[in-house]
């Protein structure tokens, strides 16, 4: 006869593979000041960094949900893409990068239209996105920045567009150049009708974007240390062509500068 008894059953051993701290995906690196933050506590402070002001890049849908009240909006022009008018075939032909632009963004474009209230003030807003094909403006962006302004004037609502872009669409060609006359004739409209359209540059603001809509605000707010050219090489080349491809075109640099706060 036993003196004791075993009332629970044996503990059984950690397999080594278990035997890790798992703290991936916990942290995440300040580019700034190179801290590690608490995704927790970055996402509390609405992707800013506590240490030092350093704003992190937002996508265009979780953008729309920090403006609006409660992180309520309703998604606009969604049916509105883009299309392959030029046929255009640079490392990979583009319908083929629009699909995969879709795929690892989620998102139909490279903006995202929606319409929702601020303090329960009617506002339309456009955030865009650098995951899809680098935040380019070809004829679809243009065409719902257009319908953006346009819903403005029909409902007086204010507008509000995030801006962030590596440029015109280089697939699209001077259709997406075109985008820019468009947007801004329309905005002229909208001046002319007094609504106040207040445009927030952020990290990286370049290109036609900078040189058509993202200027022409009532109103221009820029995050702190955050890039705005008029053409930035690097970014827009980055996003929009291949390497080889940019080595191969002429340097047409007009000007490139970035402000600080
Ligand atoms: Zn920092």
């Amino acid at each position: 006869m036993a003196w004791f008894n075993k009332k629970s059953k044996r503990i059984e051993a950690v397999p080594p593979e278990e035997r890790v701290v798992k703290t991936e995906n916990v942290f995440v690196k300040c580019d700034g000041c190179e801290a590690h933050l608490f995704k927790g506590e970055l996402e509390d402070g609405l992707q800013v960094c506590s240490h030092c002001g350093y704003h992190f890049r937002i996508g265009a849908r979780e953008r729309l949900a920090m403006l609006f009240d409660d992180g309520n909006y309703e998604e606009l022009d969604a049916e509105v893409i883009s299309l392959d008018p030029l046929e255009f075939v640079d490392s990979k032909p583009y319908p083929e990068r629009l699909a995969l632009a879709k795929g690892t963004s989620g998102l139909p474009e490279a903006i995202i239209n929606a319409r929702g209230t601020v303090a329960d003030h009617s506002v339309v807003a456009g955030a865009m996105d650098m995951l899809f094909i680098g935040g380019s403006m070809g004829s679809a962006v243009g065409e719902k920045v257009t319908r953006l302004i346009e819903r403005a004037m029909k409902e007086r609502s204010a507008l509000v567009i995030f801006s962030t872009s590596g440029g015109a669409r280089m697939q699209e060609g001077t259709l997406s150049l075109m985008q820019m006359a468009k947007i801004s004739a329309a905005l002229a409209v909208m001046d002319e009708a007094r609504l106040p359209f207040i445009s927030v540059l952020t990290d990286p603001t370049t290109g036609g974007v900078t040189a058509s809509f993202a200027m022409l605000g009532d109103v221009i707010i820029a995050e702190p240390k955050e890039g705005v050219d008029w053409f930035r090489w690097s970014e827009s080349y980055r996003a929009n062509y291949s390497s080889e491809a940019a080595e191969r075109l002429p340097e047409v640099r007009v000007s490139s500068r970035t402000w600080h706060d």
